[in-house]
């Protein structure tokens, strides 16, 4: 197994997408360029929700608000794609505030991702004016 192999992707080796900002993402792709990370919690049933919508999944209320997210979350699941031109790690994590969401395990060793894994936010910017949230290692 070759270095690269062994290493979570090189983020500077691949293209950052640039996403599609409608008026319902903007506040969230505006706070990923500050630093942070929201998610929408429900005024009426008090449930947290990812991706960011403006009504509730659970209620449909549309009385939701921005919630800033801590950072902190752990990894629920993933898979390392390790044939890919610039190999890779994506992976569901777990929000300390609750959520699960789809994302990217950078800047950590492969052979030391597992599941329960403590894991900590990690923009990446795009250049574009908004940065992805992906983790890395805690
Ligand atoms: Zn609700």
């Amino acid at each position: 197994m070759s270095d690269q192999e062994k290493t979570s992707v090189n983020i500077k080796e691949i293209k950052i997408p640039v996403p599609i900002i409608n008026p319902e993402t903007r506040a969230f792709w505006d706070a990923t360029a500050k630093g942070q990370l929201l998610i929408k919690k429900c005024s009426d049933c008090g449930k947290v929700h990812y991706y960011p919508r403006n009504i509730c999944p659970y209620c449909m209320s549309d009385n939701t608000a921005w919630l800033q997210c801590s950072g902190k979350g752990k990894i629920y699941s993933f898979s390392i794609m390790r044939k890919a031109k610039v190999p890779y790690c994506i992976a569901y994590v777990t929000l300390e505030e609750g959520v699960t969401m789809m994302t990217n395990i950078i800047k950590t060793n492969f052979d030391e991702i597992a599941i329960d894994m403590e894991v900590m936010l990690d923009f990446v910017d795009n250049g574009e004016g908004s940065a992805l949230p992906y983790f890395t290692k805690a």
